[in-house]
């Protein structure tokens, strides 16, 4: 089978994108020849698009040509002026839910777990240390280095330590209405799932991040919680971290996996270093998964709201409730006036490597990045770091950044995390595994083993979404159940608890 040189989405675009390369002269098809080269993931005018025309991609206008833009020219970012964001005020909500005999079946249903007493079961077997201030970083990471290597190997069920230090808790306005957002990431991270219900909280003993703002009274005890300032010089500080660990250790060491239905599992999805593939390859391929997930009972997160602003009158018409409808308005408008506030709007996201990778702009990234969340119904929508309380499709508000999207939906409590990449990232989190899904072969050829599967194939046509998903989907269940290991966590590439504070630093 050839390689084809153009996708076309939809049958009334007037644009296509490159699959490889084009050079200048090439005759793409009937009445389309190139007038520069066009590199690979970028769009071709098949039509002759006047000044002020629409350019339209997936069925939906992009942006309007600043000028006259031929036939076989190359678009790129500079030659689009930017639509109106849609409303969110009075959406229809509802008018297009698939019932569950619309979504793919999934080929297991079952996957090895553990078993909480609440929420969703863990995908690891962590002992999880969260600091209450960076202050506390720099002792408890010593700490945890000695603790892998002086206690852990006394306990083969646990499978490690993670220092939760995060950049929140003292010199901030710990009052301020938006501080409850670190404070709920912090709150709901310490009960994550594969912390298992042990909870151990290291603070400095000054900061404003007080215990009683993450915790209950009930668990505000010495089992519990360790106070710097309170032991005398570094060795006992030391030990007092040792031993407190020791205790927490041998209660997870007791803990096993079982046989688990999918209605225990809750995994997140997001994307990062999109290219123009990631909204045919990538992003639909992971969504088949999703929908194969929400069909077995499982929940799936999806996020990033500016990646999706320029779509939500799609994700409106998938809430099954006007609830749902007007929580995703709120969270739309509450990002919206984040935004301005800063001088911006959601234009702001397309990053250069976006850009050299055939996005044009925020309108083309969120109609790619939608494709993620697959065709199921919204259950639920979550503020950043809310834990959800249904199963399903579920779109929790977090940030597009990818190290802030990650940690918020840790918090949220997800077990793993599907990542797709269409430039490339070894991005990792140290809570939750990370799989990593490229949207383009060359970028599987580059870094073979650094990304855990390539949806290239079905670019060039070698592959069905259906197949692809179908791998996404075993690997997921394979990773929960800690049969397999991403490549991520083989090398330990983990980045840093970037929680998102929108409230004012002192
Ligand atoms: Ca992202």
């Amino acid at each position: 089978m050839s390689t084809p040189l153009y996708i076309k989405v939809k049958d009334q675009d007037n644009v296509a994108i490159a699959v490889h390369d084009i050079p200048q002269g090439t005759r793409v098809m009937e009445g389309v020849v190139t007038l520069q080269p066009i590199p690979q993931a970028h769009k071709i005018a098949l039509v002759d698009i006047p000044k002020g025309g629409e350019i339209i991609r997936y069925g939906v206008v992009l942006g309007y040509a600043k000028d006259d833009i031929p036939v076989g020219s190359w678009i790129n970012e500079h030659m689009l002026d930017l639509p109106e964001s849609p409303s969110v005020d009075n959406m229809p909500w509802g008018t297009n839910l698939l019932t569950p005999d619309q979504l793919p079946d999934p080929p297991r249903t079952t996957w090895m777990g553990y078993r909480n007493k609440v929420g969703p079961a863990g995908t690891r077997n962590l002992l999880g240390i969260v600091t209450t201030v960076q202050c506390a970083a720099g002792v408890l990471k010593v700490a945890v280095e000695r603790i892998k290597k002086e206690l852990l190997p006394k306990y083969p069920n646990v499978d490690g330590v993670v220092a939760v230090t995060h950049p929140y808790g003292c010199g901030v306005a710990i009052n301020a209405p938006e501080a409850k957002v670190p404070i709920r990431a912090i709150t709901n991270v310490i009960r994550h799932p594969n912390f298992g219900g042990e909870i151990m909280v290291v603070g400095l003993g000054c900061e404003k991040l007080t215990y009683d703002r993450i915790l209950p009274p009930e668990d505000i005890t010495e089992e519990n919680c360790l106070t710097l300032q309170d032991w005398k010089g570094h060795d006992a500080m030391m030990q007092a971290i040792l031993d407190m660990a020791d205790k927490k250790l041998h209660k997870l060491n007791l803990r096993h996996r079982e046989e688990l239905p999918l209605s225990e599992l809750l995994i997140g999805l997001q994307c990062g270093g999109s290219d123009a593939f990631s909204g045919l390859t990538a992003n639909p391929s992971a969504g088949y998964a999703a929908d194969m997930l929400v069909k077995g009972g499982a929940t799936v997160l999806f996020s990033e709201v500016t990646e999706v602003r320029d779509g939500v009158h799609m994700l409106a018409a998938r809430c099954v409730s006007p609830e749902v409808r007007d929580k995703l308005a709120a969270e739309m408008k509450w990002y919206d006036d984040y935004l301005e506030a800063g001088g911006v709007d959601r234009d702001a996201n397309p990053t250069p490597g976006n850009k050299k990778g055939g996005l044009a702009n925020i309108v083309e990234k969120a109609m790619g990045s939608i494709a993620k969340s697959g065709s199921s119904p919204i259950v639920e929508v979550l503020s950043p770091a809310e834990k959800p309380t249904k199963h399903g499709l579920i779109f929790a508000a977090t940030p597009a950044s990818d190290i802030v999207c990650g940690p918020s939906q840790v918090a949220s409590g997800i077990g793993l995390q599907v990542f797709m990449t269409g430039r490339g990232t070894p991005y990792g989190l140290d809570i939750a595994p990370v799989i990593k899904v490229c949207s383009r072969n060359e970028m599987k050829e580059h870094w073979f083993d650094l990304i855990d599967i390539s949806a290239g194939p079905i670019a060039t046509g070698e592959a069905t979404i259906p197949e692809i998903g179908t791998e996404i989907f075993n690997l997921i269940l394979d990773v929960a159940s800690g049969v397999k290991e991403p490549y991520s966590d083989q090398y330990g590439f983990h980045n840093d608890m970037c929680i998102f504070n929108p409230a004012p630093i002192t």
